[in-house]
C-alpha cells in the first residue's frame, strides 16, 4: 500500500531553500514570472497559509493549480485539551492512522513547543508513557516541524518562541527528518526560531549526538539523564545497556555550548542524597545546567513521584556542591500532559514495530 504522507506533495517536507528551488522550477515550468515563486515562499513557513485557496492576492487559476501540484500539508486536530495554568495539549491524527502529541507551555512572553519526532518509541525507559506504547513509525520533516507550523496556524498570537524535542519519540534515531526539521524551524525563511531556543532532547544516541554537533548553528542539547550512576541508570532505561553514559558523556563535549541535564525525580528510583552527589560531581565536571522533574503522576504506573520535601532536599545538595539547579513545576497536571499519556488513553494498542538500529524497549 502507497504510504500516505501528512504532506502529500513534499513541498514542506523540504529545507526552505529546497522548496523555493522547486517552486522556482514549477512557476518557469508553468510560464509565470519569476517574482511568483517569491511571493509563494513566505506561505510556506513565515507566513503559513492553512491552504492556497487563502493566498487571494494570487490569482485564482494559479491558487488551483498550486493545490493540484503543491497542495498544503496540515496536521489534523484529533484531541486538544487546555489546562487551568495555560498549558495546551494536542494530539494529532495523522493520514495512516497514527497520532502524536505536541505540548505548548507559556511562560510569561515565552510559549514553549514541546514536539514529537516519532510516532512511539523503541527504548522503554520506565518512567514514559510513549516508551510503554512502542514504536510506531518515524515521523517526516513536515510531521515534526509542522507541530509548530499548525500551533501558528490555529492560534496566531501563541505562536511559538521555543522548541523543545521532548515529546513522542528519540529524536535522534530519525535523524534525517529531525535533521531537515531543524533547518525549517530555524532558518528565516523557515518559522525563524533562534538555534539557541531550540533544544533536542535526547538519551544519548552517540552517532546522532555527533550528527548534532556537526552542525553549525549550536542548537542547545539536554541529556535525559535520570540517573549519574550506570548501575542506577540501567533499569530505568535500557539504552544504558547500547550507549553507557561515559560515551555519551564524551559524546557531550562537542558541544561548545551549556548542556542541560534532564532529571525525572521518582521516588527511591533516583532520589537520595546519594543519587544528588553522584549527580552533582557529573554536573560540575560537565558543567551542565541541572533540570529537576517531579515525575507526572499520571505518567507511569508502579512509580511514585519524589515527594516536593525530598526534590527540594536534593535539589539544595547539589547547589551546595555549586551545581546550578532548576526544579521545573509539573505543568498540566489536570490534563494528560506527561509526554505519551492522551495518546497512550485515546489509542487502543497496535501490535509493536521495531525502530531500525535501536535496541529493545
Ligand atoms: S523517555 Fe524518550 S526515549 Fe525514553 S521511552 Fe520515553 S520517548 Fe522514548
Amino acid at each position: 500500500m502507497p504510504e500516505r504522507r501528512s504532506d502529500p506533495a513534499g513541498i514542506l517536507d523540504r529545507p526552505p531553500a529546497a522548496a523555493a528551488e522547486v517552486l522556482a522550477a514549477w512557476c518557469a515550468a508553468q510560464g509565470l514570472p519569476a517574482f511568483r515563486a517569491r511571493q509563494l515562499q513566505p506561505y510556506l513557513w513565515q507566513r503559513p497559509l492553512p491552504g492556497w485557496q487563502e493566498a487571494t492576492d494570487l490569482p485564482r487559476p494559479l491558487r488551483e493549480a498550486l493545490d493540484r501540484d503543491w497542495p498544503l500539508g496540515r496536521l489534523e486536530l484529533a484531541t486538544e485539551q487546555r489546562s487551568v495554568d495555560g498549558t495546551r495539549k494536542f494530539l494529532w491524527r495523522l493520514p495512516d492512522g497514527e497520532a502524536i502529541e505536541s505540548v505548548l507551555i507559556p511562560t510569561g512572553e515565552r510559549r514553549t513547543l514541546c514536539i514529537s519526532s516519532q510516532a512511539g518509541c523503541a527504548l522503554g525507559c520506565i518512567f514514559c508513557a510513549t516508551g510503554r506504547m512502542g514504536f510506531r513509525r518515524n515521523l517526516t520533516p513536515f510531521e515534526v516541524a509542522g507541530q509548530a507550523r499548525e500551533v501558528a496556524l490555529r492560534y496566531p498570537a501563541e505562536t511559538p518562541t521555543n522548541i523543545v524535542f521532548m515529546g513522542l519519540g528519540e529524536p535522534l534515531l530519525n535523524w534525517p527528518a529531525v535533521d531537515v526539521a531543524l533547518t525549517i524551524l530555524n532558518h528565516p525563511d523557515g518559522l525563524g526560531i533562534g538555534a539557541r531556543h531550540i533544544t533536542v532532547s535526547t538519551v544519548g544516541i552517540v552517532p546522532g549526538m555527533a550528527a548534532l554537533a556537526a552542525r553549525p548553528e549550536q542548537f542547545r542539547l539536554a541529556i535525559s539523564l535520570h540517573a549519574a550512576d550506570p548501575e542506577r541508570r540501567r533499569p530505568l532505561m535500557p539504552i544504558e545497556k547500547k550507549y553507557p553514559l561515559a560515551a555519551v558523556l564524551e559524546a557531550a563535549r562537542a558541544f561548545t555550548k551549556r548542556i542541560t541535564f534532564e532529571y525525572v525525580m521518582i521516588a527511591e528510583q533516583n532520589d537520595t542524597d546519594r543519587d544528588a552527589d553522584h549527580l552533582g560531581r557529573l554536573a560540575r565536571k560537565m558543567g551542565a545546567l541541572v533540570n529537576l522533574l517531579p515525575l507526572h503522576p499520571g505518567g507511569a504506573p508502579g512509580l511514585t513521584p519524589a515527594p516536593p520535601a525530598r526534590i527540594r532536599a536534593f535539589a539544595d545538595r547539589l547547589k551546595h556542591q555549586g551545581v546550578e539547579v532548576v526544579v521545573r513545576r509539573s505543568r498540566g497536571l489536570d490534563i494528560s500532559a506527561a509526554c505519551g499519556q492522551l495518546r497512550v488513553e485515546t489509542e487502543s494498542r497496535r501490535p509493536r514495530a521495531r525502530a531500525p538500529g535501536t535496541v529493545a524497549g
